[in-house]
């Protein structure tokens, strides 16, 4: 089951920010932006939630005093992640998910206990799960994929915010890489992942001078690479075709906008139409 969380402040920031609407296009307010840009962003951030079995109760008096960061070693995006922790054959989860676009899927809630770590030692205290939370980056890896500017930003904005509720010292955000043990046992995440520049963007945000690196805000339309699907029976409406394709009925915005030809009602089957094969962030989000 998926279900969509919508912070109020986040709802005061896309009503701030005047981002363009699906069904009018209106244009951007430039000096909106620059204000949104700057000043202590320390809400959390939008997530899907995709709710995993694999986790437990943190022990008694166990303070979530620490981050792990991961890197997910697959091209899937944060949804496919999503959907294998909610599997109990997977036997792990992370509190979060980033993907490539930003987005954020939440797998156990924050006060619990994910399994991310393994078997694992920080500054001298081990079962790392205990007392962190556990973000996977969506990134295959090997080095090959670089980590994108909007995995960046959503990461300042998701650390700080767990910097700032939980009170955690800048030197317990660490890779698992760090915390494995036996040294060695893992290597997430990969070298070309800049753990220094998520540091540097959190202490802007605390200091009140971060600059969003992403220059615009969330592009509501700005969907993304498409695919072509020939309309079935029982797919015959946006929302069952967003259903079936797309996970989530609520995306039936986004193929809407992607086939101003068709008419929402009663699709024929057999009619050939566009759906994209990843989602921009918020875009489900900001309607
Ligand atoms: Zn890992």
């Amino acid at each position: 089951m998926t279900r969509f969380i919508l912070t109020p402040l986040l709802l005061s920031v896309l009503a701030a920010c005047q981002a363009p609407t699906l069904l009018s296009q209106r244009p951007v307010d430039t000096s909106s932006l620059q204000r949104q840009s700057t000043g202590l962003r320390v809400a959390k951030p939008p997530v899907e939630v995709m709710t995993s079995p694999n986790f437990n109760e943190r022990p008694e008096g166990a303070k979530i005093s620490a981050i792990v960061l991961h890197h997910t070693a697959m091209a899937g995006d944060a949804r496919e992640t999503g959907r294998f922790f909610a599997n109990p054959k997977a036997g792990a989860s992370a509190h979060f998910t980033v993907d490539r676009t930003g987005y954020i899927v939440e797998s156990v809630p924050e006060h619990l206990r994910s399994w991310h770590a393994g078997r694992s030692e920080f500054q001298g205290v081990g079962d790392v799960n205990n007392y962190s939370i556990g973000i996977e980056i969506c990134n295959v890896g090997d080095g090959s994929e670089a980590y994108s500017d909007a995995q960046y930003e959503t990461l300042i904005r998701l650390v700080s915010y767990l910097v700032k509720q939980y009170q955690i010292p800048l030197d317990r955000i660490t890779r698992h890489r760090d915390v494995a043990v036996p040294a060695g046992r893992k290597i997430d995440t990969s070298n070309n992942f800049s753990v220094q520049r998520v540091l540097n963007g959190v202490k802007a945000v605390m200091a009140g001078t971060y600059q969003s690196p992403v220059q615009r805000p969330p592009q509501v339309l700005n969907i993304g690479d498409t695919r072509e699907v020939v309309v079935q029976a029982g797919q015959t409406t946006f929302a069952l075709l967003a259903e079936m394709h797309l996970d989530h009925e609520t995306r039936a915005i986004e193929i809407a906008h992607l086939n101003p030809q068709v008419r929402d009602g009663f699709i024929l089957p057999g009619t050939r139409v566009k759906i994209p094969t990843t989602y921009a962030l918020f875009a489900t989000l900001a309607r």
